[in-house]
């Protein structure tokens, strides 16, 4: 990975551990090697942490990486839950709003010509979206009811030899909440999926 984008996407907020953001570009790189042309399309931008990592890969194979997130926060985000930051706060809303944040980034990693933000509730999006992406990586919300509906409305669109990443699964409910596995566990049991590559919480999947 591009040396400068590395150290901006380490040093960006968000939840991201280096090894598996660097598996997460390594994948979206082996996707646009495998599909041609098509996009790439993450759910859960937050601050633009994993954007780099993807933008990255997409700026060097020269496609598009559109970062999906209604930037209101999720479930375990809001005021109160075990993953809240206050600051991100608008104080004249009330509301969770890390749009600001995510722009900052991606403008200072000078990836604005290569990640597109859309701004919007990820079931609104994923209803009418038909474009077949290279590489999807589901990252949104982590409740049953989010992470079971990213999953039924955006892995259709995977292209033929695309590839799926999902992060935050945990096979051992002690590690964290289910439904990211839970997800995993469907597309690798729904046949058109088999497993790539493991790197701690996140697993990358091929689509036959
Ligand atoms: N990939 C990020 C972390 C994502 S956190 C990183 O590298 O740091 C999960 C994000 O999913 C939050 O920003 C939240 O706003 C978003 N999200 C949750 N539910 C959503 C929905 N229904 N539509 C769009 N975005 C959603
Ligand atoms: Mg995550």
């Amino acid at each position: 990975m591009d040396t400068r984008l590395r150290a901006a996407a380490e040093a960006a907020r968000g939840f991201m551990p280096p090894d598996e953001g660097l598996a997460l570009h390594d994948a979206a790189v082996d996707a646009a090697r495998r599909v041609a042309g098509a996009p790439f399309l993450e759910i859960g931008a937050y601050c633009g942490k994993s954007a780099i990592y993807l933008g990255a890969a997409a700026l060097a194979a020269d496609r598009v990486l559109f970062s999906l997130d209604h930037h209101r926060g999720s479930e375990e985000n809001q005021a109160g839950w075990e993953w809240h930051e206050p600051d991100l706060v608008d104080p004249e809303t009330g509301v969770m709003d890390t749009l600001p944040l995510f722009r900052r980034t991606i403008f200072e990693a000078g990836l604005e010509s290569t990640v597109v933000a859309v701004v919007g509730d990820s079931p609104t999006v994923g209803a009418i979206w038909t474009t077949q992406l290279a590489f999807l990586f589901i990252d949104g919300g982590h409740g049953a009811e989010p992470a079971h509906r990213d999953y039924d409305l955006w892995s259709a669109h995977v292209a033929s030899g695309g590839l799926l990443a999902i992060h935050d699964v945990f096979p051992d409910p002690a590690d964290g909440g289910r439904p990211p596995y839970e997800i995993y566990c469907r597309a690798i049991e729904s046949g058109r999926f088999s497993q790539r590559s493991a790197t701690g919480s996140l697993r990358v999947l091929v689509r036959s």
